[in-house]
């Protein structure tokens, strides 16, 4: 292999690669060939405790700088992921599978808008005054202090920016444990960002499974909290962070509802479905996976579906003419095969896929059920793989019901060439992130995050802000005090 994919240690701790072998090996799997490329090892509570330490200890420091000189170091690290986005959309690819035609545009580049975004905002965050007669109050906002961000492994390089970003633009330090499943990305994010001047113990990175992210989470030295996960350990870790009343931001799964009627452009909404199931092998959490189509253009969607499906390129990620890729993980695979079981049993109809594809590697075809009912299992829980369930409906009112009817609420999507009843069934939608004529796009601009059992908070934007500060109030008496005795 030409590229190393070996890091030089597990975790990075006070600016500098920290090493310590008698931590629970984690074997690094290239999900494409199933051979393991590199092993880390979990962090001991030394290692956790080390990297703690060392973020409470630089934190004051590093808030006591003005926003434009962090925002600066944030700026300069964005332009050096964009520099080396090859090298960095590469590893991503070894670290999750992905193909390199995605990695190259979406992960490192995505990583780099949000440092580059939240470095310009750090300069403009500011308190308020509120005069009250001759008296005032002026406001603060104040960092939160540690902040631990745990990511998924769908998105390493990502969710390690989207977290870290903010964070440190409001004058918090990180440290921040990525998926065992994909160690990689997030050791790069933390060496550039040491290398465009950020002070050691600012933004750490310690390895390991959940038992290390649990042992972060209880802390008493952490202030805040964000997940990217799944609903299950989205619970656990907001309950322990309750415990201490800690902040926190949860960005969980999603079962969303893509609805497309009868006057769409038929090869838009196609399209849109395909972004909205099959992208990154559908392990996206705010896929449009139940999609609803109007009953009197189910079957020339199905048709349209079908034959774009077969230009799919499967193959190796690293071959820049491949789009779709393997996932994640054998164990991902086989819970995505089960799935797929269980709609074949359940009645649906397999419209295609549905299959394991015959080679090394962690394969699945693109699958597509159509006839798919509300009770059935693949239409109520997250697959999180490249499994499409088409559901038919005949009237507007009817789609949104059935859209709303889930405990998940992240996202949600509608086409329709009538702009009006866009806006008004988007409106209806129970969900966060909402895409009109379009799916999955997700600009650093915009908020991202769900509603009801997909989470809480915002990442990006502006919103972000508020999810890694505080305000402090202060009153201030111009006259004197008077006091009853
Ligand atoms: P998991 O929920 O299994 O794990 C998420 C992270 O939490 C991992 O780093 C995991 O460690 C860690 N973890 C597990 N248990 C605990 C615990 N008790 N305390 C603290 N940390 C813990 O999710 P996956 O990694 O399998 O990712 C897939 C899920 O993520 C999907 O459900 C998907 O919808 C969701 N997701 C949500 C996104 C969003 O923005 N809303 C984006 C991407 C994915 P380890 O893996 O090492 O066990």
């Amino acid at each position: 292999m030409s590229y190393d994919t070996q890091p030089k240690a597990s975790h990075f701790i006070d600016g500098a690669y920290v090493e310590d072998t008698s931590g629970v090996p984690i074997p690094v799997i290239f999900p494409a060939t199933g051979k393991q490329i590199a092993t880390v090892y979990a962090a001991t509570p030394a290692i956790v405790d080390q990297a703690l330490a060392s973020a409470h200890r630089a934190q004051r420091q590093w808030a006591a700088m003005s926003g434009t000189e962090r925002g600066r170091i944030l700026r300069r690290a964005a332009d050096m992921m964009r520099d080396r986005n090859h090298d960095l959309s590469v590893l991503e690819t070894y670290d999750t599978g992905k193909p390199y035609q995605e990695t190259i545009a979406v992960d490192a580049t995505s990583g780099a808008d949000a440092l580059e975004y939240f470095g310009g905002l750090a300069g403009s965050l500011t308190g308020e005054h509120i005069q009250l007669g001759e008296d005032w109050v002026y406001t603060r906002r104040e960092p939160l202090g540690v902040c631990v961000g745990i990511g998924a492994w769908n998105y390493p390089t990502q969710i390690a920016c989207w977290k870290g970003a903010p964070a440190l633009a409001c004058g918090n330090a990180m440290v921040f444990k990525p998926s065992e499943m994909t160690p990689l990305c997030a050791l790069k994010v933390a060496e550039i960002l040491h290398e465009a001047g950020l002070p050691a113990g600012i933004y750490n990175v310690v390895q390991g499974l959940g038992e290390v992210g649990a042992s972060l989470v209880t802390d008493p030295r952490v202030a805040k909290v964000s997940l990217t996960g799944s609903v299950p350990t989205g619970k656990k870790v907001y309950a322990a962070a309750a415990a201490q009343m800690k902040h926190v931001t949860m960005e969980l799964g999603g079962k969303s509802p893509l609805i497309i009627f009868d006057d769409a452009d038929l090869d838009n909404a196609v399209g849109g479905a395909i972004l909205a199931n099959f992208y990154s092998s559908g392990q996206v959490c705010s896929n449009g996976t139940r999609v609803f189509v109007h009953e009197g253009i189910k079957e020339a969607f199905l048709k349209r579906l079908t034959e774009r499906l077969s230009n799919a390129v499967i193959g190796d990620p690293m071959d820049e003419a491949t789009n779709f890729g393997p996932m994640v993980s054998e164990k991902q695979m086989k819970i995505v095969l089960d799935y797929i079981e269980k709609g074949e049993n359940e009645g649906a109809r397999l419209v295609t896929g549905g299959k394991r594809l015959n080679r090394d590697g962690f394969y699945l075809q693109p699958t597509v059920f159509a006839d798919v009912t509300d009770d059935m299992i693949i239409a109520r829980e997250e697959i999180f793989g490249p499994v499409m369930a088409v559901l038919d409906f005949s009237s507007e009112e009817e789609a949104i019901t059935r859209a709303n009817a889930t405990e998940f609420g992240l996202s949600a999507g509608v086409f329709t060439r009538d702009l009006s009843r866009g806006h008004r069934v988007i409106a209806q939608l129970e969900a966060g992130s909402c895409f009109i004529n379009s799916y999955n796009d997700a600009p650093v601009e915009a908020p991202f995050g769900g509603t009801k059992m997909s989470g809480v908070g915002r990442e990006n934007s502006k919103a972000a802000i508020n999810h890694y500060s505080q305000l402090k109030s202060v009153y201030v008496r111009m006259g004197d005090v008077e006091a009853p005795y």
